[in-house]
């Protein structure tokens, strides 16, 4: 508890001298970023004044610290998502930073579940990392995910998503994370077509996928805060949910993700650099509240070892009471043969 403790008090600590080391003016505008090197996310704020400020994302939910709002984070109410059109497509792109899906129609909305309003889907993307153990931009507990799908929707008042991205109140994001698990078909029809998108600025039309198909079961448990874009310019104007239920996804299908998509343009020529680990590192809270929407949400970050562990461990105590027993018997034999 004490070395948890002084971690909690450094990270606080840290976060107050970045507070004061970061500028609050802009050197100047600038339009490159990476999620490496001289370009990367330390430097972003550089160019991007918004991405120093005091609402950013990702962060770190430590669920021991949420705050249980059932009354106000109701169910978020989708319609739209489980339609199949026969004529709407999505266009599927390489922007460099990632894997970028556009919803052409706009027939996607959300509203409900405490959202300031009703919000429609423009796009979804992902987060991924070079191996299991990270890729998610927020983590629970400290424990990140391989992935994290994001559906980015606009504020339906103002009209597009031009006008509402850097509006308090303009943008709702879904953020679901994933497990290694069983093959998903309903991901392959977007992966199928990453032969297609390999580089920076390819983009190809796909057949449109029901959003229902892409996200998990249950949808009732979920955090709340409100953050930002993870990429510059960082605008604050985002109402974050992110849903508890992972969505399974195959390792070789996460490969494909790994080892398919580039983030250099196909004419620079030489040696391709893939865009695994485009995860900005999450932010400091700044005194920010996350919110759930269920009780089961919050629960202590290292949970007291309870009885059915130790149930699991009687084998292995067993064993081990086994072996010294045989060594015992084995000696006893030798010195026997040896007399
Ligand atoms: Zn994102």
């Amino acid at each position: 508890m004490v070395v948890i403790a002084t971690m909690e008090a450094m990270s606080i600590l840290a976060c107050l001298i970045l507070g004061i080391l970061i500028p609050e003016v802009s050197t100047s505008a600038g339009n490159q970023w990476t999620y490496r090197g001289s370009l990367g996310p330390d430097h972003w704020h550089l160019d991007y004044p918004h991405c120093g400020g005091v609402k950013q994302s990702p962060i770190d939910v430590i669920t021991d610290d949420v705050i249980i709002d059932i009354e106000r984070l109701t169910p978020v109410v989708f319609s739209g998502f489980d339609v199949v059109s026969s004529t709407a497509e999505f266009t599927l792109e390489n922007n460099g930073h990632t894997v970028k899906v556009t919803l052409n129609d706009k027939k996607n909305q959300i509203k409900g579940g405490g959202l300031p309003g009703v919000f429609v889907a423009e796009q979804f993307h992902f987060h991924w990392g070079a191996t299991d153990s990270r890729g998610s931009e927020h983590s629970l507990n400290g424990n990140h995910f391989p992935m994290e799908m994001h559906v980015v929707h606009y504020n339906k008042k103002y009209g597009n998503i031009t006008e509402a991205i850097d509006k308090k109140d303009g943008l709702a994001v879904l953020g679901f994370f994933f497990e290694v698990g069983r093959f998903n078909r309903h991901f392959d029809e977007i992966i199928h077509h990453f032969q297609d998108i390999k580089f920076k600025n390819d983009n190809v039309s796909i057949h449109s996928i029901p959003l229902v198909q892409l996200m998990p079961a249950k949808l009732l448990q979920f955090y709340r805060y409100q953050g930002s874009l993870t990429t510059p310019p960082c605008y604050e104007s985002v109402t974050w949910t992110l849903f508890n239920q992972t969505i399974e996804i195959a390792e070789e299908q996460l490969e494909e993700f790994r080892t398919t998509i580039f983030e250099n343009d196909e004419s620079e020529g030489g040696v391709s650099i893939d865009i695994s680990d485009d995860f900005r590192p999450v932010q400091c809270m700044h005194g920010r509240r996350v919110y759930a929407s269920h009780s089961s949400l919050k629960f202590p970050k290292n949970p007291p070892p309870n009885n059915s562990k130790i149930v699991q461990e009687n084998p292995t105590s067993s064993a081990s009471i086994i072996t010294p027993s045989v060594l015992v018997l084995a000696l006893l034999i030798v010195t026997i043969f040896r007399m």
